[in-house]
């Protein structure tokens, strides 16, 4: 693994963002660890190296507002905060606009996006030289702390990745704000430096739901999408009617193979898409092969036992 800085620096980790790589980078939050947010692949590779054992939403980080403005479906009150607040600590949370290219993965299969612009001009340049957003979630494992400097990723990580963009100590080593405005109820989600006063200074006196009442984490929401068709879990074969979603090379050439080559990431990558699939073919029922419950297979299972039960 390489730390590297500077506008050499800036390069190379754009270089490895488009071969298709994950990198870490400095915001003025915490160190992100980022990958292309187009790019269901590199996306997979975030959430191996995180080793989490459910898929978690990514945020988006974009360095412009005309990028913003294509992935999501901005309100008058959203655009009015994030017109206030970027570039800085706000992740603001809004419908996926429906032609949105960011990877079904970075999003865990929800409907929204979580964006924001980090106020960090590395950052920034790294996705400008990338050529797109990057979708980042802190650069740490699972259950881990959030990093605020280079050596608590390479610590971390070590070469499981292959570039850590230094930019000295994070700012405010504080995770950005994350505000819902998918609801009705705009709601804080995590609070962050950026206060409820700050924001209501901006929106006037609007009803905000500050997290009292219990919620589900965002892997486990209702709204989270499954398909209507009835999956039928860890299928040797297919029964009549059913269609066979497979996985591996032994999987019948008339199935939707996740990995013809039983690759966990491909299968990662390609899992929101053929849920959707199923639904776009009118599928009823379908048959899901075994999947393996190690690095990536533990969070492909998880998914779609909950996308099983009715
Ligand atoms: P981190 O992974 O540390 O950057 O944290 C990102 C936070 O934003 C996590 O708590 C995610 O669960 C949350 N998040 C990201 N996208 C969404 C979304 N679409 N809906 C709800 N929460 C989200
Ligand atoms: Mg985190």
């Amino acid at each position: 693994m390489q730390i590297v800085s500077g506008r050499k620096g800036i390069k190379q980790a754009a270089d490895h963002l488009r071969s298709s790589n994950i990198v870490a980078f400095p915001t003025e939050t915490v160190y992100g660890l980022g990958g292309m947010a187009y790019n269901d692949d590199a996306v997979a590779k975030i959430f191996e190296a995180k080793s989490r054992p459910k898929f978690n939403p990514l945020i988006i980080h974009v360095a412009d507002f005309q990028t913003a403005n294509r992935l999501v479906d901005f309100c008058p009150q959203s655009l009015k905060l994030a017109e206030t607040f970027w570039p800085g600590p706000l992740t603001i949370i809004l419908n996926r606009s429906n032609n949105s290219e960011v990877s079904l993965l970075a999003g865990a299969g929800l409907k929204t996006t979580a964006i924001r612009m980090p106020d960090n001009d590395i950052a920034l340049d790294l996705i400008c030289a990338a050529g797109g957003p990057i979708a980042a979630p802190s650069a740490n494992k699972s259950g881990r702390v959030s990093p605020t400097r280079a050596i608590h990723v390479s610590e971390e990580f070590g070469d499981t990745i292959p570039c850590i963009l230094d930019g000295g100590p994070c700012l405010l080593g504080l995770e950005s704000t994350v505000i819902d405005f998918s609801d009705a109820i705009p709601t804080i989600l995590r609070p962050g430096s950026i206060t409820k006063q700050d924001i209501e200074e901006v929106l006037g006196k609007i009803a905000l739901d500050t997290g009292k009442k219990p919620r589900v984490a965002p892997g486990m929401m209702a709204r989270h999408y499954a398909p209507s068709a009835k999956l039928r879990l860890n299928a040797k074969t297919k029964k009549r009617g059913e269609t066979l979603v497979g996985f591996g090379p032994e999987a019948p050439r008339d199935s939707i193979n996740l990995s013809p080559t039983g690759n966990l990431r491909e299968a990662a990558a390609k899992l929101f898409f053929t849920l959707r699939e199923l639904d776009k073919r009118n599928i009823i029922e379908a048959a899901i092969m075994p999947i393996p419950e190690t690095g990536l297979g533990v969070a492909i299972n998880d998914r779609l036992r909950r996308a099983s039960k009715k």
